[in-house]
């Protein structure tokens, strides 16, 4: 098993004016959560982004932009479409602020820099196994040679859709170690788990069942105004993701649902008088409806 986290940097400096300290970070799970606790210690934060949006890996628009309004409800300044040049220096080897691709210069005394990670395949290209941003594997995890599995944030994996993927989460790592077991231990079985995420934001839990991969529609379960929703992610009659915050109930189902391959309809999604689970029961075994 094999990882590295080189893309990762963190610039810290005990320069601090009397209001606090004023930081910037890239707008993925990490820059966001380093965003909401810095200040809810009262720093003074501005989120930079190369990207048009915010989690825009991860996240539908509909979540991404109700996560967007809690950081700057919350005080927080939230920039996309933002391509930082460097860190730019005070003379005395601390960060002063960043400069952008355009010649603009953000005063800053602490900068986190939350970009992503690059996979450490060294040793698997040393023996000689393919890599392509990842220990390739197949359905069972396995590498090129029968031999050798990888798991984790290191390999991609096919999805039951054939799409190959690398993941970077607790739950994925751990999905994946006790399927190699099972297979080491003569049990073998494609590893088929439904992927599933959670950041904690200001007040927000939000918590991400499936993969977004291609959606086409959205359906709303609940009131952003109130406090919980979820966000069911549709590809065609395919529900392929849902985004769930302060909705435990919602992503508990939303797992069993897509586990199941069972798309409820968007007027059942839609009801929160619809309990899901119990849609599940009763439709059982090989459900799928239909209904747009
Ligand atoms: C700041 C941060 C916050 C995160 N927060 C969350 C979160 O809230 N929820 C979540 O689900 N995930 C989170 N993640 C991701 C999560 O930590 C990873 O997905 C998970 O740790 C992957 O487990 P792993 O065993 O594949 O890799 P790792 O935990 O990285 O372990 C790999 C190990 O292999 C070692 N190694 C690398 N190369 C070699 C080699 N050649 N020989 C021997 N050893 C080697 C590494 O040193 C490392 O110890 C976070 C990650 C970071 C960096």
């Amino acid at each position: 098993m094999i990882i590295g986290w080189g893309a990762i940097s963190v610039t810290v400096t005990d320069s601090r004016s009397d209001n606090g300290c004023s930081g910037d970070a890239g707008a993925g799970f990490i820059g966001l959560e380093v965003a909401a606790g810095a200040r809810k210690h009262g720093a003074e934060i501005t989120v930079l982004e190369v990207a048009p949006r915010v989690m825009g890996r991860a996240l539908s628009e509909a979540s991404a932009a109700h996560l967007v309004g809690r950081h700057e409800r919350a005080g927080t300044s939230v920039r996309t479409g933002v391509l930082i040049e460097r860190i730019v220096d005070d003379g005395h080897g601390r960060a002063a602020g960043v400069l952008f691709a355009g010649g603009e210069v953000l005063p800053a005394d602490l900068v986190v820099v939350g970009v992503g990670v690059a996979p450490a395949t060294e040793l698997a290209e040393r023996a000689g196994l393919p890599v392509d941003d990842g220990v390739l594997v197949d359905a069972t995890l396995r590498t090129e040679d029968p031999h050798i599995w990888a798991i984790g944030d290191c390999c991609r994996f096919p999805l039951p859709s054939g799409q190959p993927v690398r993941l970077e989460s607790v739950q994925n790592a751990t999905d994946q170690a006790r399927a190699v077991a099972a297979a080491i231990t003569g049990e073998p079985a494609p590893h088929d788990a439904v992927p599933w995420f959670w950041t904690d934001q200001h007040d927000a839990k939000l918590q991400i069942a499936g993969l977004l991969d291609g959606h086409d529609r959205m359906v709303l379960r609940g009131d952003p105004d109130a406090d919980g929703h979820s966000v069911f992610c549709y590809c065609g009659e395919r529900l392929v993701t849902v985004e769930s915050i302060n909705r435990l109930r919602d992503h508990l189902a939303a797992r069993k649902l897509l586990a199941a391959g069972f798309s409820p309809c968007a007027a059942d999604v839609a009801d929160d008088a619809v309990d899901l689970r119990e849609l599940l029961a009763v439709t059982a075994p090989a459900p799928r409806s239909t209904a747009p």
